[in-house]
């Protein structure tokens, strides 16, 4: 549905994208997951038509006047004005009026939870709060594509799990969603495709699960009265930690059954012997060298 190609953004000196290409089919949830600074919310910006300078090219394949909703890092909103008034300003925008924009206003305080806060002034809403609303507004004029930057930043839990739930409704109906995070679990749960973006650069895209199978390799964990001479004997490569060894193998099930004979060989039973499941951050991590936790 959305094709970028070769897009480059400089401000002034700043290299902000660096030949970046894309492709978001419809109906997915793209995750766009990268370090602060590495270009995400200019990207954003820029398929959202907020910046019109740029080299490169967006295309809305087959929707050509599709409907975008988006959702800035920064909160836009009216905070002298009530959570209604607000919704209501983004709808009339977009040409919603009369019992439509009425109708639509009621139904999107409910699913965003602020039913009870309609008629109160924003500038005494809880950050979360807000982001809700923000979001709320977006989507006003039922768009096809909606997109989110940083949504769950600085939000108490109970925002965190409204906005999940509007963003899994709206999977359901079948929208197309950019969610933009520098969390990986989030992205994890929420999406179906995601973009590695580090330094301006797209450094790997893709289906999540396909990603993964090409990237990791599965580690086994090993914790045994066994020497680490003998374990290496046997040809076993591993990296100890406190809890025991950590060994890195393509063949993970082959791999336990061999840890498993030597043991049986030697009479001992291991204390453990687990498998890890490949994580997204691991693959982010092994591609950039990067790792988004220490960039909060
Ligand atoms: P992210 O959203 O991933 O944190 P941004 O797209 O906001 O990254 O920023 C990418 C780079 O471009 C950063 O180096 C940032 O400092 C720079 N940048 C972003 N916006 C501007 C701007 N309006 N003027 C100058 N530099 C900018
Ligand atoms: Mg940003």
């Amino acid at each position: 549905m959305l094709q970028v190609e070769h897009i480059s953004k400089r401000y002034g000196t700043t290299l902000a994208l660096d030949n970046v290409a894309l492709t978001i089919p419809k109906g997915v949830c793209y995750g766009l997951v990268g370090p602060n600074g590495s270009g995400k919310s200019t990207l954003i910006k820029i398929i959202s038509r907020i910046i019109r300078e740029y080299d490169g090219k967006v295309e809305f394949v087959g929707n050509e006047n599709g409907r975008l909703g988006y959702v800035p890092q920064d909160i836009s909103l009216e905070e002298k004005l009530t959570a209604k008034t607000n919704m209501e300003f983004f709808g009339k925008v977009h040409g919603l009026n009369g019992l439509k924009l009425k109708q639509t206003t009621k139904k999107l305080l409910e699913d965003i939870g602020l039913s009870e806060r309609t008629n109160d002034v924003v500038e005494n809403f809880s950050g979360g709060m807000k982001r809700r609303l923000n979001i709320g507004c977006a989507l006003m004029h039922d768009p096809d594509l909606i997109i989110l930057d940083e949504p769950t930043v600085g939000v108490d839990p109970q925002s965190r799990r409204y906005i999940f739930n509007i963003v899994n409704r709206l999977k359901k109906a079948g929208k197309t969603i950019i969610y933009v995070s520098h969390y990986m679990e989030e992205i994890e749960t929420l999406c179906d495709y995601v973009a590695f973006i580090d330094r301006g650069q797209i450094i790997d895209e893709g289906e999540i699960n396909e990603l993964l199978k090409r990237h990791k390799e599965s580690s086994i964990m090993f914790n045994s009265s066994l020497s680490h001479e003998l374990i290496k004997s046997h040809g076993f490569e591993f990296s100890v930690v406190n809890s025991g060894l950590i060994i890195k193998t393509k063949k993970p099930l082959e791999t336990m059954e061999r840890l498993i004979s030597v043991s049986k060989e030697n009479n001992i039973v291991p204390h453990q012997l687990f498998l890890y499941k490949p994580k997204l951050e691991d693959v982010f991590f092994k591609l950039t060298g990067t790792d988004l936790r220490d960039e909060e």
